[in-house]
């Protein structure tokens, strides 16, 4: 298989440290709120990656972190006035849900960042015996001079970065925190350095240096971490012992846009998960996401949707008679799904394949992309049609009607005509 990194700039085979192994590391929500669309596309992407890459035989451990600490945690739990632990449980859960909904199950570990503070402590100690980061009365700074490769993964210059937090205490504008001292309620720890919460970006390295090392493979998000957030990510954990590269394979995916403009809480201009599958169900969502390559901009627009809608059900119309496998076809999938992760193009097998009848592949591969590509036809459910005719027949409608109303709530479209 092939992939682009962000990196090298360029698509590389991809071999990973471990034969037949694959460490993916996909930066996780930031638990004060419900994710919406925007984040569903990063995440329908490498949910999409790591069920072909399991296909292909590879034994992949796909890490996820949690960050449950955080300012707008802090600000979110003061105004519903309940406590951090509360407010990031639930979100967290509600975050679980909307990923169950959107069929996204390949993660292999959620870590929170408040159960790994032992080990961020430890990070952040290791950085400091090695004179790369320095201790003042406001936290501990890494100091992004004393990285040479500093700016290699966005290509910037440092003249042109900008930092969002000004500290009169620090070296330099740019050095970001990696432990902040004071007092924040709830999720506050002891430290060498006083009581204080861990920076963001520590919280990463500290998680994927416990589970994988200090390299792995693939590291994954959505094209605006990759500064400061992911340089951050480099600096800290390439000083630790100088191992590099700490990741070969650096995946972003485009931007979500509404009207031109990135899907993002700050600008207000989003739909939750949750809000979306109200209209459109996850087989839908998850054929719209894919019909665009995982790096290009996503217009999210009704129209898109609706022609998503009808694509997927023209695949199913025209999915009938199984013709056995279509070679051809089969490998054009696989073609454009080892071609870094082409999904237009494999959509484009799926349809071949469903017009020469190739009912195996579209369930084989269906479950890779996580969609239904065919018509719901399977023996349980044909059991509950037969037994709400039954219930029908003996006038027993209240139950019958109940067993409707249930499945349609799980999706499945019923369509006998006496409703
Ligand atoms: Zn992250």
């Amino acid at each position: 298989m092939e992939l682009y990194s962000t990196l090298s700039g360029t698509v590389e085979p991809l071999e990973t440290l471990h034969p037949d192994r694959v460490y993916l590391f996909v930066c996780g929500p930031t638990v004060y709120d419900y994710s919406h669309l925007g984040h569903a596309r990063t995440y329908v992407a490498f949910d999409v990656l790591t069920k072909y890459l399991r296909w292909t035989g590879k034994e992949v451990f796909y890490l996820q972190n949690i960050t449950d600490v955080d300012d707008k945690i802090i600000n979110r739990a003061r105004e519903e006035n309940i406590s951090q632990s509360e407010l990031a449980r639930k979100f967290e859960t509600e975050y679980f849900c909307d990923m169950q909904a959107l069929g996204i199950d390949a993660v292999s570990y959620y870590a929170r960042a408040t159960t790994h503070i032992p080990e961020i402590i430890s990070q952040v100690e290791r950085l400091v015996a090695r004179g790369v980061a320095y201790v003042t009365e406001t936290g501990v700074y890494f100091n992004v001079d004393s990285f040479e490769r500093n700016g290699e993964l966005s290509g910037q210059d440092k003249t042109k970065r900008v930092s969002r937090v000004t500290d009169t205490t620090k070296q330099d504008p740019l050095d970001f925190a990696l432990w902040k001292t004071g007092e924040y309620g709830e999720y506050t720890w002891d430290s060498p350095w006083g009581r204080g919460r861990p920076g963001w970006h520590i919280e990463d390295t500290a998680i994927s240096e416990k589970y994988f090392g200090q390299q792995y493979d693939i590291h994954g998000g959505g094209l605006d971490l990759i500064f400061p957030h992911h340089e951050a990510e480099i600096a800290q954990m390439e000083s630790l012992e100088g191992k590099h590269p700490m990741v070969r394979y650096w995946m972003h995916t485009g931007f979500l846009t509404v009207k031109g403009e990135k899907m993002s809480k700050s600008l207000g201009n989003f739909t939750t998960i949750r809000d979306a599958l109200k209209r459109w169900n996850k087989d839908i969502l998850r054929y719209f996401i894919l019909l665009s390559h995982y790096r290009s901009p996503l217009q999210a627009t009704d129209e898109g949707f609706a022609n998503a809608a009808k694509g997927l059900e023209h695949i199913r119309a025209i999915a009938r008679n199984d013709n056995g496998p279509d070679v051809e076809g089969r490998k054009a999938f696989t073609d454009a799904m080892e071609a870094d992760l082409n999904t237009p193009m494999a959509l484009a097998a799926i349809q071949r394949l469903a017009g020469n009848g190739d009912i195996g592949a579209l369930r084989e591969y269906g479950a890779i992309l996580g969609i239904n590509f065919l018509r719901e036809t399977s023996a349980p459910l044909s059991v509950l049609h037969e037994i709400r005719a039954e219930l029908r027949a003996r006038k027993q409608f209240e139950v019958a009607d109940l067993i409707r109303e249930k499945m349609v709530a799980a999706g499945i479209t019923i369509t006998d005509q006496s409703l």
